[in-house]
C-alpha cells in the first residue's frame, strides 16, 4: 500500500475539449506538491477530480492505497478524507471562528470544541474563537479556513490558490505558517497555483502543467536549474534568448562556444536561454561590450537593460545593488554558464 495520494493515467474532457491528459502524480504524507501552470492548463480540474467534485472519466485515484475514483468507483467527496481550502476561504459567516473549525467534526460538541481551540492555538488564534469571520483580517480568515480543513485530520489537503486573496506581505507570513502546520501534522498536500514564486516558496516538489499534461516534476531547485524545455525555463523567471546553431558539441555565442547536449544533432537550430542573474557587468575590456539603456533599482539588486554588441533585442542583467552604472555607459558583460540553458529550437520557443 502506498500512503498518501496516487494518481495514475488521469484524463478528463469537457465535451470534446480535453482538459487533463494522462496525468500521473504521487504526493507522500507530509509532502507539499504544487501543481503549477498558466491559466486554463487544467490544474483546478485535476484538483476537483481528486476531491471527488468531478466524476473520473479515465484513470485511477488512490488515497492511502484505497481506490477512491476510477474503474467505475466514485467515493463521495465527504467520504474521501480530504480537506479543501480555496481562495475565498468560504467560512460560514453566521458561525463563530470555533464553530467554523468544529463544523466538520463528527464528535460530541465539547470534544469538537476542544479540538477546534487546540488547532486555533497552533495558529495563534485561540483568543478569536468567539469572534465572527467578518471581525477577522484576511490572513486570520485564511488561517481559520486552514485549521477547519485540518480539524478532521484529512488524509490529503487540497488547496486552490489559497493565498492569492492576501496582500503581499501577509501572504509570505501566512504561507510559511501554513507550510509549518502541514509539515507538523504530516499531511499530504496538493496545492494549485499559477505563481512560480509561490510554488518555489512552499512546495517540496513542483509539477509543471501545460495543456493538461505534466511537463516536468521535481524540486524547486531542479526545475529552476535544469528545466525540461524552454517554456519551463521561461515560466520561472524572465530570460534573455539567443538563437544559434549546434556545431560538434557546442554552439557559438558572443561569449564563445557553449556546450550543447549530445541529444541535439549537429546543425540543429538552438535557443540559448540566459537568466538575468547569469550576466555580470564590469569595465569595458573583460567580456562582450554593451551599452546600458536603463537601470532599475530593486532593493538588494538592480535590473539593467543592455544593448549588447551584435544582438538585436535588449538584454536584462540582474546585478547586486552595489554595481554602479548609469544609462549610456559602455560596459563589458560576462556570462556565468551555470544559469544558461540550451534547447533545440521549436516554434514555441522562438525568441520573444
Ligand atoms: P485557472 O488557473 O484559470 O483556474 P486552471 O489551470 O485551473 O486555470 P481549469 O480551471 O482546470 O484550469 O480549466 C481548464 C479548462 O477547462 C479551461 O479551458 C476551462 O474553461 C475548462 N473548464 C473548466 N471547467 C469546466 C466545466 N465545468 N465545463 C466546461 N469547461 C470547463
Amino acid at each position: 500500500m502506498t500512503a498518501g495520494l496516487s494518481v495514475v493515467g488521469l484524463s478528463h474532457s469537457f465535451g470534446d475539449h480535453p482538459v487533463v491528459c494522462d496525468l500521473s502524480l504521487d504526493v507522500a504524507p507530509g509532502e507539499i506538491v504544487s501543481l503549477l501552470g498558466p491559466s486554463g492548463c487544467g490544474k483546478t480540474t485535476t484538483l476537483r477530480l481528486v476531491a471527488g467534485l468531478e466524476i473520473v472519466q479515465r484513470g485511477d485515484i488512490r488515497l492511502d492505497g484505497e481506490l477512491v475514483a476510477g474503474r467505475g468507483v466514485h467515493v463521495e467527496p465527504e467520504r474521501r478524507g480530504v480537506g479543501l481550502v480555496f481562495q475565498d476561504f468560504a467560512l460560514f459567516p453566521h458561525l463563530t471562528v470555533a464553530e467554523n473549525v468544529a463544523f466538520g467534526l463528527r464528535q460530541a460538541r465539547d470534544v469538537a470544541r476542544r479540538r477546534a481551540i487546540e488547532l486555533l492555538e497552533r495558529v495563534g488564534l485561540a483568543d478569536r474563537a468567539g469572534h465572527y469571520p467578518h471581525h477577522l483580517s484576511g490572513g486570520e480568515q485564511q488561517r481559520v479556513a486552514l485549521v477547519r480543513a485540518l480539524a478532521p485530520a484529512p488524509r490529503l489537503m487540497l488547496m486552490d490558490e489559497p493565498f492569492s486573496g492576501l496582500d503581499v506581505r501577509l501572504r509570505d507570513q501566512v504561507r510559511e505558517d501554513t507550510a509549518a502546520l502541514l509539515a507538523a501534522t504530516g499531511t499530504a498536500t496538493l496545492l494549485v497555483t499559477h505563481d512560480p514564486e509561490e510554488a518555489m516558496r512552499i512546495a517540496d516538489r513542483i509539477a509543471v502543467m501545460r495543456n493538461g499534461r505534466i511537463v516536468q516534476v521535481g524540486s524547486p531547485a531542479t526545475l529552476y536549474d535544469s528545466p525540461a524545455d524552454a517554456s519551463v525555463a521561461r515560466f520561472f523567471s524572465e530570460t534573455n534568448s539567443l538563437r544559434s546553431r549546434a556545431g560538434a558539441g557546442a554552439a557559438p555565442t558572443p561569449w564563445g562556444p557553449l556546450p550543447v547536449s549530445a541529444a541535439i544533432a549537429e546543425g540543429t537550430a538552438v535557443d540559448i536561454l540566459v537568466r538575468p542573474e547569469a550576466l555580470s557587468i564590469g569595465p569595458v575590456g573583460k567580456g562582450v561590450t554593451a551599452v546600458v539603456s536603463t537601470v532599475r533599482p530593486l532593493g538588494g539588486t538592480r535590473l539593467i537593460r543592455l544593448r549588447i554588441e551584435g544582438m538585436q533585442e535588449p538584454w536584462l542583467a540582474r546585478v547586486p545593488a552595489r554595481v554602479d552604472v548609469s544609462p549610456g555607459e559602455a560596459v563589458a558583460v560576462a556570462l556565468d554558464h551555470a544559469h544558461v540553458h540550451v534547447f533545440a529550437a521549436t516554434e514555441a520557443s522562438l525568441p520573444r
